[in-house]
């Protein structure tokens, strides 16, 4: 393939990937991570959208821009495909009226409790609280984060369950949806067959390597999955990687192996920590080396470590690595 792709200077600008596919970048106001990419298939008969960015004035206004930027408009959008159900990836769907929207049933089966009624989730969430045996002023953050969450995300009904395996033509791409849980249970990648090209969402980044984590509602081994949706998709020839964030890269291969090794890596820790003696999820995500020590990190930032932690401890129990005991908290024992 011979990409038209050239690194970005300006995270602002739209980038054309190959002759019709655009990379779109669509600012995220008040996220670390800045903004969440949102792929273009422009053709004749409309728009394909691969994930829109979460709910927010700028949000619209850039991803509309963005798109005018490239010679078309929001109006123009007939279909949108949605990687996971995370607000900074499906946030603004419901906005697209006239769109199709499409998802995988796990996901869309997710939108109800997080984004229209949390009651359930809500408790939910504080037992995940709980069993990481995190202080109380965890629990406000958490719920304050639940709260935001809905706000940015548009009421969205999907009208088009994605399933694995089913490919999805539009003028003349061919976009194969593998299902890919880990980062969520019903993430989807999209690979195109001609161009060798895959929407990766948030399962592979180029220099971000955390994305399965344990929460409320997930798989019984995020880790676990993740580590078999890699290894799926290592089969498939792939020339360039579109991520839901950060830059597209070349090295699939490579970049799928620094992922393995980094999940060994971890899950080895995590099993030392609690040899060691840290027996909860909030003891062994402190200890866990970072560029920030525990202290510094907000509560958010250590909700998510923990996510990830609790994930890497999962599938140490589920794979006899290591034990666990009670609910509130857990106790993880080597
Ligand atoms: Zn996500
Ligand atoms: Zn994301």
């Amino acid at each position: 393939m011979e990409p038209g792709w050239r690194a970005s200077t300006s995270h602002a600008e739209p980038a054309e990937i190959t002759p019709g596919i655009w990379r779109l970048p669509v600012p995220l106001p008040g996220h670390s991570i800045g903004y969440v990419n949102s792929y273009a298939l422009i053709a004749p008969e409309g728009v394909l959208l691969i994930d829109v960015g979460w709910r927010s004035d700028e949000s619209w206004d850039a991803l509309d821009q963005l798109l005018r930027g490239v010679g078309s408009s929001a109006r123009d959008v007939r279909r949108v495909l949605l990687t996971h159900f995370h607000p900074d990836h499906c946030g603004q769907a419901g906005l697209f009226v006239d769109a199709s929207i499409g998802m995988h049933p796990i996901d869309a089966g997710h939108l109800y409790d997080r984004f229209v009624d949390q009651t359930p989730y809500r408790a939910e969430m504080m037992r995940w609280v709980d069993a990481t045996g995190s202080p109380d002023a965890v629990r406000e953050v958490s719920l304050t984060q639940l709260t935001r969450s809905k706000a940015r995300v548009a009421p969205l009904v999907p009208d088009h369950l994605v399933v694995d395996g089913e490919v999805i033509k539009h003028d003349r791409w061919e976009l194969t949806a593998f299902h890919t849980p880990g980062h969520t249970g019903g993430h989807l990648c999209f690979y195109e067959r001609t161009s060798r090209l895959l929407f990766s969402g948030d399962h592979v980044f180029p220099h971000i390597k955390t994305s399965p984590a344990f929460r409320p509602q997930c798989s019984a081994d995020p880790v676990g999955d993740y580590l078999r949706s890699l290894t799926r998709l290592a089969t498939l020839p792939v020339d360039l990687v579109l991520p839901g964030h950060q830059e597209p890269f070349e090295g699939f291969d490579e970049r799928l192996g620094q992922l393995r090794q980094h999940h060994a890596e971890r899950l080895s820790l995590c099993e030392r920590l609690v040899a060691g003696g840290a027996s909860t999820v909030w003891e062994v995500a402190s200890l866990v080396p970072r560029s920030r020590t525990w202290d510094q990190l907000n509560a958010a930032a250590k909700i998510s470590s923990m996510g990830e932690t609790y994930a890497h401890l999962v599938h140490l129990a589920a794979t006899g690595r290591a034990t666990r005991e009670g609910s509130a908290p857990i106790t993880w024992g080597g």
